[in-house]
């Protein structure tokens, strides 16, 4: 089984910004991620059908020897230590954005402890760079193992590709792993109430694992998906909804 791999970030360059994110659209207002021009989600390759997901939090050094970005992941305690925070409170961010993404569509996650096994591994970048990636690596059977991984995000998005909407065709294809990783190095922050420097984990968190379960950028301001960081949304917003319901479904009642 050969794996490719893609990368997305989050970026917070109000530059990359273009006149082409303004343009009126019809439609939806979300793009979904595409590998190799595959669409790709969690648990059955097919649009609509629910996905549990599981997820874990790096507990020494963990290394993706294929990941362009979060290539080797830490523990959290750098970012915790750095800012005056508790590793366990930044994972109740995560925990909190697992839930947002889960109140509105067909996921559900569960935490477990062994990062190797967890579908999804959250830590501290090992090299820092940038402010947040996620990396997201799909299943594939067969040839092509050698080509090289692609990039996405931050940097190299144009705001005419980030604008394009996605109406969710084409062949689907299962993802295999998922990393999230924080730039030790920044501020982060919990809460956007008090007008600290930083960046709010539970925003970041909720915009990474976006993209760490099937969402690409959406360049129209006001979706958390967009790649500017912004203190005025709290979760996802209709674009993002109708993005992630589009792979998932609409909300799961469980019935364990
Ligand atoms: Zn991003």
């Amino acid at each position: 089984m050969a794996v490719r791999i893609v990368v997305a970030g989050l970026a917070f360059f109000a530059a990359l910004t273009g006149a082409g994110a303004t343009t009126a659209m019809a439609g939806p207002k979300y793009k979904l991620l595409r590998l190799d021009g595959r669409i790709v989600k969690w648990g059955e390759p097919r649009l609509g059908a629910p996905a549990h997901i599981t997820y874990a939090f790096a507990t020494g050094p963990f290394s993706d020897v294929e990941a362009r970005n979060c290539k080797r992941i830490e523990r959290l305690d750098d970012v915790a230590r750095r800012n005056g925070l508790a590793v366990a409170d930044i994972e109740r961010q995560a925990e909190a954005a697992f839930g947002l993404w889960h109140a509105v569509a067909g996921v559900s996650f569960s935490r477990i402890a062994n990062p190797e096994r967890a579908d999804i591994v959250i830590g501290a970048q090992g090299t820092p760079r940038g402010y947040a990636f996620a990396n997201v690596r799909y299943r594939q059977d067969g040839q092509d193992a050698a080509r090289p991984a692609s990039d996405r995000g931050m940097n190299v998005g144009t705001a005419k590709e980030d604008v394009q909407a996605e109406m969710g065709r084409g062949p689907v294809v299962a993802i295999e792993k998922s990393a999230i990783c924080l730039n030790p190095e920044r501020a982060w922050k919990i809460g956007t109430h008090d007008g600290r420097d930083g960046y709010d984990l539970r925003f970041t968190f909720t915009h990474e694992i976006g993209h760490a379960i099937g969402l690409d950028h959406y360049a129209r301001p006001g979706e958390i998906m967009h790649f500017k960081y912004s203190e005025q949304i709290a979760g996802p917003q209709p674009g993002d909804i109708a993005g992630i319901r589009r792979l998932y479904g609409a909300p799961v009642q469980a019935a364990k």
